[in-house]
């Protein structure tokens, strides 16, 4: 029998022991989640000023304004939040998404932003990471395409989404779409898994580092040329779990705001002279930059042009060769295009202009070498260039075809909906068991690995209570979420540790797994109950999860601990 089909003849997933969490009085209800909204400035918060131009509406007006909405703030939400934030009615999926609004001062036209404000943005989040369930970041639509790249660059392993959004109106007007932006990008940032900076507009979320503006009259403003939207936002939100990019390192969330901003585009036309091409390469501090070739990556080859390459290219510019279509990719098919790649320039493939120069300023202030720099840049990092090889095909997989002849399928949309119905109990078996051979089975038919069971559960919820390091392991860098609550509100590291399995808890916790705020002030109470019944083992499990409270007395004293043998 194979490990698939013993996994499938076991028992299921045992539940945690005893040690469950005592939900106190402290605790924010189960259904509520925060979301830290980061307003930059943009149309969706400009009122006209005397000459009826659009400007930035003073400080403290949108936050007053959207508390008069009620579907964006529930005056009779008990208990109230604080003065700063606000609350949305609960939601379809009976959620409560409270949100705080950080604004920020001056309020800017997106055309006046610059690397300072992304890396501003990027320090933001990573200040609040542990407070919030996820980020929202209000922001004009000129430059929007250039800071979600960017801050999917500098956003390193992130685990929660951040979703940028504005508006093509102001937020006030009678017509707008900015109500239904924000309110959209509040409950994806607050309820759903993606683990990723996006961007959503007018009904779809797209990855931040796939968009490009393309409309500045219509609602409909941007669009991602070459990767489907990551959500669909129609009567239900449709998310595209095969799309979305799953975290694959045991690491925890970090910023690198570095950025290199000695990068250019030129973008090529015809009849371009060289002395143009040259002045521009010849520029003393270029450091890389993005051509703008014709078609599949072309370029006129005459020699002179191309010695002129060649020299950038060995003084160590890097030079990216990105299309000027809108669709497609960078290819070697013309004779034209190989003569670029002879002269030192490296395949942008699909990526857009916006992707590709911040995440060459990202790359460029790596301290790397010139040659691992080079090859950085040719590999997807976050999801922005398509790398066909790496993606497994449904009909591949001899399970999947095993179980399509018997039920006599043979249609993609179908195949898909009984792995999407199978995979959820078949991967948490997998993980009770320990059987990553299963689990890489599963995978290869194009399972996620994350999906929950009915009970919320996902296969790190399983793995975490066995106590099995090795899946554990597997799982996160397979894009496992240390995040994932089950229905009754606990994270793989809470069954760590009420299982008592230390170096799951430690794996966990150096992926970046932690306790909310509320939790950690319970905690305090559950290291008192372990001080009182001389559990070292306990307090020692519950230090390693990050709770760094000592146990004081009533006097605020802290306890000296006496280590007792458990009754
Ligand atoms: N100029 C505005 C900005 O980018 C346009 C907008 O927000 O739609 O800030």
């Amino acid at each position: 029998m194979s490990s698939l089909g013993r996994a499938l003849s076991r028992s299921r997933l045992s539940q945690p022991d005893a040690f469950q969490v005592q939900k106190s009085l402290t605790q924010p209800p189960d259904d509520e989640v925060s979301v830290l909204v980061l307003y930059t400035g943009g149309t969706i918060g400009m009122v006209e000023d005397k000459t009826g131009a659009l400007v930035p509406a003073p400080p403290g007006y949108l936050i007053q304004y959207l508390r008069t909405i009620p579907f964006l703030h529930d005056e009779e939400y008990t208990p109230p939040p604080p003065t700063d934030c606000c609350v949305l009615p609960l939601s379809k999926e009976k959620k409560r998404v409270v949100y705080r609004i950080k604004e920020y001062n001056p309020l800017l036209d997106s055309s006046n932003m610059s690397p300072a404000d992304w890396e501003k943005i990027a320090k933001d989040i990573e200040t609040n990471y542990e407070q919030y369930t996820g980020f929202v970041v209000l922001h004009g639509t000129d430059t929007m395409a250039y800071t979600s790249s960017a801050l999917s660059f500098m956003c390193e392993n992130l685990g929660k989404p951040v979703i940028v959004t504005g508006s093509q109106l102001p937020i006030y007007q009678l017509r707008t779409d900015g109500r239904d932006n924000l309110l959209v990008a509040l409950l994806l940032a607050g309820q759903f898994n993606i683990p990723e900076v996006g961007l959503y507009f007018y009904q779809k979320l797209y990855r931040g580092n796939r968009v490009t503006k393309v409309d500045c009259a219509s609602f409909n403003a941007f669009t991602s040329p070459n990767l489907p939207p990551l959500a669909d936002v129609e009567i239900d939100i449709k998310i595209n779990k095969d799309i979305i990019w799953w975290p694959s390192k045991t690491e925890k969330f970090s910023v690198d705001t570095q950025l290199n901003c000695n990068v250019g585009v030129l973008r090529l036309f015809p009849g371009i002279t060289d002395e143009t091409v040259e002045n521009f390469l010849q520029c003393p501090i270029m450091a890389g930059v993005i051509l703008e070739t014709f078609g599949s990556g072309n370029a006129p080859d005459r020699q002179s042009l191309m010695d002129i390459i060649s020299q950038a290219s060995a003084r160590g510019v890097i030079m990216i060769n990105c299309t000027q279509c809108l669709r497609g990719s960078v290819t070697s098919a013309y004779a034209t295009g190989q003569a670029l790649a002879k002269a030192g320039v490296i395949a942008g493939f699909d990526m857009t202009p916006e992707a590709a120069l911040s995440k060459l300023a990202y790359v460029l202030a790596k301290n790397l070498s010139l040659e691992e720099k080079k090859q950085m840049m040719q590999c997807s990092l976050r999801g922005e260039l398509t790398d066909d090889s790496k993606k497994p095909k449904l009909c591949d997989s001899r399970f999947i075809q095993v179980i399509a002849k018997s039920l006599s399928i043979n249609c993609d949309e179908e195949l898909a909906a009984v792995r999407d119905a199978l995979t959820p109990t078949l991967v948490c078996v997998a993980a009770k068991n320990g059987d990553i051979e299963a689990l890489d089975a599963l995978k290869e038919m194009g399972s996620d690995l994350i999906t929950a069971d009915y009970d919320g559960r996902t296969p790190l919820h399983v793995a975490a209570c066995e106590g099995d390091v090795k899946v554990v392991e597997y799982l996160l860098s397979k894009g496992a979420s240390v995040y994932a609550r089950d229905c009754f509100g606990e994270t793989p590291l809470h069954n760590a540790v009420h299982c008592r399995h230390k170096d799951v808890v430690k794996l966990l916790r150096k992926t970046g797994a932690h306790f909310s705020p509320s939790e950690m002030v319970d905690a305090k109470t559950k290291l008192h109950s372990l001080v009182a019944s001389g559990d070292s083992e306990g307090l020692e499990i519950w230090q390693l999860a990050g709770v760094d409270q000592k146990p004081t007395d009533v006097n605020g004293e802290f306890i000296k601990f006496t280590a007792c043998p458990r009754s």
